[in-house]
């Protein structure tokens, strides 16, 4: 069996199309669009990427973004500071901190400083409750694990009743993506560092989630034929032959991988381009609740 390759390029890309055209429409009801701020504490150079790349992405949707940047000495009185400033903002609908902060501030109260209502990263800790808990419904889920579902969703899978793997457990893609899966009815287990014989329970997955950051640490034999086979990894390795040095693997070693699964996500082009799409939408959703008809 060769798998279908599930083209998150091109899904995020309908996706972002989606959103322009209900931005569109929206602005001419209303006069207004939504606006995104995406806070920059520090001069972290992949930070600065992730911060112009989530402007320009917005800019091409008609989503008016601001970028306020604070030093890499910033307090955490300034950095709530601003924070509470945007939550006040008409204009602004989404509040995204860039993570990682620099290590003297404290990641959970700026995290809970931001309005729920303007949440649209998904990590302040009522949506994350609302996430674990049966039967709520968090405003916003977190981008990533909000794109592996949408993939899922797009790609046909059917997760109620089915048994679902997730490698990792992390607060930003493993431990959400979980909770996601949950809410649809699979059945979930999920595996960490501390698994023993993480094979014999990868084998059991009918829908597998990797995301623990181990370039194609998931082998052929590690998964069920006919699988569905999500890799959220982003790894760089070496590779002499490429003018950069190096080429980015996932999680799953994608070559043996494709002849077991029946579908199963590349990368680049899987999960990555589904992240800053699915900001876009809880910009999106965050501008609809202000609106009387619309939220
Ligand atoms: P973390 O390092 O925060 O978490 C990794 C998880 O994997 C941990 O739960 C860890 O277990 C587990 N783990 C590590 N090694 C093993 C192992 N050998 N066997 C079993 N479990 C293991 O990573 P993230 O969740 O932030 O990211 C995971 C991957 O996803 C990375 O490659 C990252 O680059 C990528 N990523 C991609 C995004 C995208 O947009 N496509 C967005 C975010 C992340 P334990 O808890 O026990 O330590």
């Amino acid at each position: 069996m060769t798998a279908t390759i599930i083209d998150g390029k091109a899904i995020a890309a309908e996706i972002r199309a989606e959103i322009k055209a209900e931005v569109e429409q929206l602005k001419a009801k209303y006069g207004k669009v939504p606006g995104l701020a995406t806070v920059l504490v520090g001069s972290n150079p992949a930070s600065q990427t992730y911060v112009r790349m989530k402007g320009r992405a917005c800019e091409e949707v008609g989503i008016y973004s601001v970028k306020p940047t604070l030093p890499d000495d910033a307090t955490q009185e300034q950095v709530e500071g601003l924070v509470r400033e945007l939550n006040e903002d008409p204009n602004i609908h989404g509040i995204l901190v860039q993570l990682p902060l620099p290590s003297h501030l404290n990641e959970e109260a700026v995290l809970s400083a931001i309005s729920v209502e303007k949440d649209v990263d998904g990590f302040h800790p009522v949506n994350i409750g609302r996430l674990a808990m049966k039967g709520r419904e968090p405003l916003f889920v977190p981008c990533t694990p909000y794109g592996v579902m949408v993939l899922l969703e797009r790609a046909g899978v059917k997760l109620e009743g089915c048994r679902a793997v997730v490698l990792g457990r992390s607060n930003i893609v493993g431990l959400p993506v979980s909770f996601l899966l949950l809410h649809a009815n699979a059945t979930v287990t999920i595996c960490h560092s501390r698994t023993k014989d993480l094979p014999s329970v990868t084998r059991e997955a009918d829908v597998l989630v990797a995301a623990v950051g181990r370039p194609e640490m998931v082998r052929g034999d590690w998964v069920k034929p006919g699988a569905v086979v999500i890799d959220v990894g982003v790894n760089r390795v070496d590779d002499p032959s490429r003018k950069s040095g190096y080429r980015l693997v996932g999680d799953v070693a994608f070559d043996e991988v494709k002849e077991v699964a029946s579908a199963i996500t590349p990368v680049p082009g899987g999960v990555g381009p589904m992240t800053i799409a699915m900001l876009l939408q809880n910009t999106l959703r965050a501008f609809k609740y202000t609106l009387p008809d619309e939220g």
